[in-house]
């Protein structure tokens, strides 16, 4: 125990050693830790809850609010009322999905979220109710190979039964329609667009520090991604040159990674170009819109602008043609290509194996190569050390009734992150 201790506090020296000034504005709510009686005194331990969900019925239509029943929690399980979510594209790709094996309806969507203990099951030890946990759905068991091994934030708990549509140990589900008991599945082991949930202990970390809760549930999916990208991944180091490609949530996120890390030159490349104001809020210094090159191609455009390729090039897209794009644009001899956007069509990634020998990288990582039980309260403890600016990916607040409000924000590009508050 000493030694990961002893660890985890070397990391974070290391991370913020080049830390900048502070960004953090409007702390906002701040969060309240519950009492660790609140399940004695809902009495509702042991016991179905009744409460409401936005439930997905058919890819691309808007979800529909509805009374659900959620079971208690099994062995190696926690139930956790929702404090609040927010929305990934993840969510709005599988939304959109209408052929099989991804569309499964009735759905519950959403895993970027915050919330409190109500309830947990036998064998779960390290949290208890009332404990401020983040749901991510990354698993982190902590106890097998992978998790053990510092070369990753592999888990292999779950080898054989990767979360989908129900519980990752049993395949089952807690969620079921309250009048007639529809079985409603999970979503990436964490279906946060309910009040309350059930999720595996492989997927809960625990938050001790005061964080309040809009920005806590950031750090459950895409700014962690790119942050991690950033400082787990790539390794950014001072003065070094760094291009994006996609400035969404986890491209900023790289952004304000590389430069906690120290990056001199961050190159945003994205086809719209408001994102070049936007991005200077997390220390985009140039900016490129592929559309508006003509006929040069992207790399040649980047390597001219970082004097002939760029040490740390992210592809935060998911397209396979980008993250050759990107590949290409980083430099010869050490560029490293970290690939963190899903190619979810499944094209294969094409390189050239003389470039390969040249000295370039490409690795590639979920969850921005974070293990999240030990290394998200490390961000969070950045944030409320001003180390970490989280506050300017909040667009907007709104009420859980008002959640296709936030998915048509998103869609309608609108949004980086929209807070779905479930209490009001
Ligand atoms: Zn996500
Ligand atoms: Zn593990």
């Amino acid at each position: 125990m000493g030694t990961r201790i002893m660890e985890v506090r070397c990391r974070l020296i290391i991370f913020f050693h080049n830390r900048k000034g502070s960004t953090s504005q409007n702390r906002g709510i701040i969060f309240q830790t519950s009492s660790s009686m609140e399940s004695n005194a809902s009495g509702t331990a042991g016991k179905p809850i009744r409460c409401r969900a936005a439930v997905c019925r058919r890819a691309g239509e808007p979800l529909v609010m509805e009374e659900i029943q959620v079971e208690p929690p099994k062995a190696w399980e926690v139930r956790i009322r929702i404090v609040c979510t927010s929305i990934c594209h993840t969510d709005v790709t599988f939304w959109k999905m209408d052929s099989a094996p991804f569309a499964l309806f009735p759905r519950i969507f959403g895993h970027e979220a915050v919330g409190v203990v109500e309830s947990v099951g036998e064998k779960v030890e390290e949290v208890k109710a009332g404990d401020t946990v983040l749901p991510v759905f990354w698993s982190n068991c902590e106890k097998c190979r992978d998790c053990e091994s510092s070369r990753g934030n592999a888990c292999s708990v779950f080898a054989n039964q990767r979360p989908g549509s129900g519980m990752p140990r049993d395949g089952t589900t807690r969620f079921s329609g309250a009048n007639d008991g529809e079985a409603i599945h999970h979503f990436l082991g964490v279906s946060s667009f309910c009040e309350y949930t059930v999720v595996d202990v492989a997927h809960v970390v625990k938050i001790s520090s005061p964080i309040p809760a809009n920005r806590a549930c950031l750090l459950s999916c895409g700014v962690s991604t790119g942050v991690g990208g950033a400082w787990k991944v790539a390794d950014v180091e001072p003065g070094s040159s760094v291009v994006i490609f996609g400035l969404g949530v986890v491209g900023l996120a790289v952004a304000e990674g590389a430069r906690r890390r120290g990056a001199s030159k961050i190159v945003g490349v994205d086809l719209n170009p408001d994102k070049f104001e936007i991005g200077k809020k997390f220390g985009i210094t140039d900016f490129v819109n592929p559309g508006a090159c003509g006929e040069r191609p992207i790399s040649e455009v980047i390597k001219e602008m970082t004097d002939g390729g760029a040490d740390y090039s992210f592809e935060c897209v998911g397209l396979a043609s980008v993250m050759a794009d990107a590949f290409n644009s980083s430099r010869e001899g050490g560029g490293k290509t970290v690939i963190l956007g899903v190619e979810m069509r499944g094209a294969p990634l094409s390189l050239g194996s003389y470039e390969i020998l040249r000295g370039r990288t490409v690795v590639g990582s979920f969850f921005g190569g974070l293990k999240p039980k030990s290394d998200v309260p490390i961000l969070a403890q950045k944030y409320l050390d001003q180390e970490l600016n989280l506050d300017d990916f909040i667009t907007q607040e709104v009420s859980f009734q008002d959640i296709n409000t936030a998915f048509d924000l998103l869609l309608q590009g609108k949004s980086l992150r929209c807070i779905v508050w479930m209490d009001r």
